[in-house]
């Protein structure tokens, strides 16, 4: 683990063993997902105890599945949080296009709405489609922003965010954004950090704008659940 390329490896465990329901559990089976990947098997338990969590993991690892199922697997009624649930911040629009094409392969058979948000697309479209509501939101800061300071996007209902491919947002620049993001989630939100590598800044990030998070490696040299 991870895999160079093709399906990641899965692992002995079962996605039944993972305590999820059964509409999830048919949405796995439909997208041919059977066993769980070694970094869904370690961070969904965590996210379902509510836990911080820094996953150093690279794509192909199936990373993406790790967020988006307990996400999906914890949303709360509309009338209970009619606003955006979780925000998913990525570096670059195909990212956002690849993690809400998730979103919606794993949430078969249920209404949910997924709304990406990045740059190079009329923004009036955008403001549309979170006008209509949805559930979850995948965007690149900066265009996140751009909705913030327009007061089109609202993030008091935030419960959980994912700051997915950490290490390339902050290669782009993407720093400032992220934390005047995050500034305006409430403070009692989950947060998850994915990234290839945990280099001293994201470190601090880590430090700054997460609570106690556990950490887990899933680099190809070793394999460990350590609190940072
Ligand atoms: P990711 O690392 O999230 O970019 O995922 C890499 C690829 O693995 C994607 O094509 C996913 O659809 C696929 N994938 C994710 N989880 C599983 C799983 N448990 N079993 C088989 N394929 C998976």
């Amino acid at each position: 683990m991870p895999s160079s390329g093709g399906n990641p490896e899965p692992t002995k465990k079962r996605f039944e063993d993972l305590d999820l329901s059964g509409p999830m559990l048919k949405a796995l089976r439909l997208a041919g997902y059977e066993y769980p990947t070694e970094i869904q098997a370690g961070l969904i338990p965590l996210a379902f105890e509510d836990e911080d969590v820094v996953g150093q993991a690279r794509t192909g690892t199936g990373k993406t599945a790790s967020f988006v199922i307990p996400i999906l697997e914890q949303l709360y009624p509309h009338r209970e949080k009619p606003g955006p649930q979780a925000l998913i911040l990525v570096p670059t629009r195909e990212l956002a296009v690849q993690v809400s094409t998730e979103v919606v392969k794993l949430s078969t058979g249920q209404r949910v709405h997924c709304v990406a948000l990045y740059g190079g697309k009329p923004i009036r479209g955008q403001i549309e489609k979170l006008r209509r509501g949805a559930e979850i939101i995948v965007g690149t800061p900066g265009r996140v922003l751009d909705h913030l300071s327009r007061g089109t996007l609202k993030l008091d209902d935030v419960w959980c965010v994912v700051l997915d491919e950490a290490d390339r947002m902050l290669d782009i620049g993407f720093r400032p954004d992220i934390e005047k993001i995050l500034r305006r989630c409430p403070s009692d939100r989950q947060t998850l950090l994915l990234s290839a590598t945990v280099p001293p800044p994201i470190q601090k990030l880590a430090e700054r704008y997460m609570c106690e998070p556990k950490f887990l490696n899933f680099s190809p040299k070793d394999l460990s659940v350590d609190t940072i």
